[in-house]
């Protein structure tokens, strides 16, 4: 049985969803120790447990210590079955990352699947809805796979509600990626969400950004939603390029100025355009899982070029040099860039 400590680097929750997805795309079991012991609230939160619930459900797996609030679970699957599955978190935990979990052993099933997944959709921490939809989910698509996703309702933290549908196609082993350029900008889009709250909200927050980025009014829109469970505000912007799509998020909180909301993103959209590499910081941890599953069935891996690595990221690499046999490199690049090569070895 693998030993995975917790707390290591990071010792945040991708240890614990890495670590589940691995074992079950490997058939290893695994002990997890001092499970998010890097965390404020340390141990399986709500989204954490429902991760391990879902996790556990499609590899017909046995889970000790799977309980709210627990620091150690041992976890060893069987085999991973395609279905129709339905997974509620209860809370606004992150429906993206409970399905970042499940994937990418879906992606190399027999059989393809629905998933029905309700809790967050756009929370602080985690990607939101249209990074699934639009950033992540069409690169896992270049490797083979058919996956989309719709939100049927959004759900703010803290009141959740909300419900996304997948569909994954699977295509038994993943082909490899490479991503070196953005290409050409193609389309740019800011889109202020505001859930049963004034709508000069996301107006105020459109017109900052927009003038801040000096881009034209018309690529900015309002919606404003009446029925959603609880209150919330979200304001994204895409960039889409010829080869990559990026989608950057803010959140509106109490007390925080619409202005102040944008021009944080703003800022965040700026850092991106400074640099030239393809892929942000976030998309690069999430891309490492996926391209390193394909090095190690000998069929994928990759090279993409992104920012300076995060530590979580660091930490990501750590525990799939557990679970896989791929080698990992980093080599720099110019200026703040490096490039990821992930093959098999
Ligand atoms: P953890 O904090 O270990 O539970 O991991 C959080 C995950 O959410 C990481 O994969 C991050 O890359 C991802 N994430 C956090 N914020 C964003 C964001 N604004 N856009 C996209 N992904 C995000």
């Amino acid at each position: 049985m693998l030993e995975i400590d917790g707390s290591q680097g990071e010792g945040g929750g991708q240890i614990l969803r890495s670590s589940l997805a691995l074992a079950m795309v490997t058939g290893q079991a695994v002990h997890l120790t001092r499970i998010r012991a890097g965390r404020k609230r340390p141990g399986l939160m709500p989204a954490r447990l429902m991760a391990v619930t879902a996790a556990a459900q499609i590899s017909a797996a046995q889970a000790e210590g799977a309980v709210l609030g627990s620091r150690e679970l041992t976890f060893q699957p069987t085999a991973v079955s395609g279905g129709d599955y339905s997974f509620r978190i209860g809370t606004a935990g992150s429906t993206s990352l409970v399905l970042q979990t499940v994937l990418p052993a879906l992606l190399c099933a027999d059989s393809p699947s629905t998933l029905r997944i309700e809790g967050g959709t756009h929370n602080p921490m985690a990607p939101p809805f249209e990074f699934l939809q639009r950033v992540y989910l069409p690169l896992i698509n270049r490797l083979g796979p058919r996956v989309e996703t719709q939100l049927e309702r959004p759900g703010f933290f803290p009141a959740g509600g909300g419900l996304i549908q997948v569909t994954v196609e699977p295509a038994g082993s993943l082909k490899p990626l490479t991503l070196r350029e953005r290409g050409e900008l193609r389309d740019r889009r800011v889109q202020a969400i505001v859930a049963q709250l004034p709508e000069h909200i996301g107006r105020r927050e459109c017109q900052t950004l927009t003038r801040h980025l000096r881009w034209p009014d018309e690529v900015a829109q309002v919606v404003s939603l009446r029925d959603s469970t609880g209150s919330g505000n979200a304001l994204l912007a895409e960039l889409s390029f010829e080869y990559v799509t990026e989608v950057f998020v803010e959140f509106g909180e109490r007390g925080k100025p619409a202005e102040r909301v944008a021009r944080q993103l703003a800022r965040q959209v700026q850092r991106y355009l400074e640099y030239d590499a393809p892929i942000g910081e976030h998309l690069a941890d999430q891309l490492l899982l996926p391209l390193a599953i394909g090095a190690g069935q000998g069929t994928g891996g990759g090279v993409f070029r992104t920012l300076a690595l995060t530590d979580h990221s660091k930490t990501h690499i750590e525990i799939i040099r557990r679970f896989l046999n791929v080698g990992i490199s980093v080599i720099d690049a110019a200026d703040d860039d490096v490039l990821i090569e992930i093959r098999g070895e």
